[in-house]
């Protein structure tokens, strides 16, 4: 089966064609410019390669929800360019193929839930720490939406007595996004975040935040393994700090084998990087799926 797949990032657009087993026979990159100059360019690229269904996986806020008339948009994006651009509609308009369409990280939960380690779990959350912070979670077979879609990366957090700085979200100033992207680390520390990784306060008070949310999702959804992944997870010494700081807020108090072992719990993406094309495959394969069975029972 071939399929299409795109991840829609603020920054990259990456194509691929692929299969159903996640095997990627053609990848291309291309820049995130304006709609009018950057659609004609993928449009171009899987014209030219036939292909059964397409999976978005898009940065956001999207709309994800059929029955809104918002559905397959990207929303209130600060990048004034793509807000209220329908991308699935465009798509569908110009291939004429089934889209499947989600957020950039549900499409890398997918990704590792069907191609990579978190395969047979039922309860996934995929935390992104990049430019932004965003969570995907996967929960018995789906894909968690709901009244819109999560936003794991605005959770409120407690600052931390000794850390002056004011925080980065236009909305709630110390969310987990606010105090711990990399724009705020870069802020508050007043250097590219790569750049400080042999000063150790940087990361205990950004391995602080990041533990306090976990031990939020941790209470509230109850995965079975927790991935971190985004360009502030380069500094690979932060996992073990996480998991010593999650396990010190939780207390004991959740009992759970998964726990017991927080290095397979609490651990890196898998899949070199692909995990969110890969999803993308997934996405189109669920698509076409859900279509094929709809008919069938018409
Ligand atoms: P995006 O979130 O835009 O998709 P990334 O996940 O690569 O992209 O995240 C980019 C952010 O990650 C930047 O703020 C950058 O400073 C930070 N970053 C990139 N590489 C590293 C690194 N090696 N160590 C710490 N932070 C990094
Ligand atoms: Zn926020």
């Amino acid at each position: 089966m071939r399929l299409g797949a795109l991840e829609a990032g603020g920054t990259k657009m990456v194509c691929a064609i692929g299969d159903e087993t996640g095997k990627i026979y053609e990848q291309v990159s291309i820049p995130t410019q304006t709609p009018e100059i950057t659609i004609p360019k993928l449009l171009e690229f899987f014209r030219e390669r036939s292909m059964e269904a397409l999976g978005i996986a898009c940065f956001g806020p999207i709309g994800l929800n059929r029955r809104k008339p918002d559905y397959g948009c990207i929303t209130s994006t600060p990048k004034l360019a793509w807000r209220n651009y329908n991308i699935v509609k465009k798509f569908e308009d110009e291939l004429g193929c089934p889209i499947g369409f989600d957020t950039d990280v549900n499409g890398s939960v997918l990704g590792e839930v069907t191609f990579g380690q978190a395969k047979g779990k039922n309860c996934v959350l995929y935390l992104t720490i990049g430019t932004g912070v965003g969570g995907g979670i996967y929960i018995d077979g789906k894909l968690l939406h709901g009244m819109v879609h999560p936003e794991a990366g605005h959770v409120l957090i407690r600052k931390r007595g000794d850390d002056p700085y004011e925080g980065k979200c236009p909305y709630h100033k110390t969310c987990l996004e606010g105090l711990a992207a990399g724009p705020a680390i870069e802020e508050r520390w007043g250097s590219k975040a790569a750049a400080l990784a042999d000063r150790a306060e940087v990361w205990d008070l950004e391995a602080d935040y990041i533990a306090q949310a976990l031990v939020g999702y941790i209470l509230t959804l109850s995965p079975e393994m927790i991935i971190l992944g985004g360009g502030v997870m380069h500094q690979e010494q932060l996992f073990a700090l996480i998991r010593m700081k999650v396990q010190d807020l939780l207390g004991g108090y959740v009992q759970a084998e998964e726990l017991d072992d927080m290095e397979h719990y609490i651990v890196p993406a898998s899949l070199h990087d692909d995990q969110g094309i890969m999803g993308c495959l997934e996405l189109a394969r669920r698509e076409l799926e859900g279509r094929c069975s709809v008919s069938a029972v018409r």
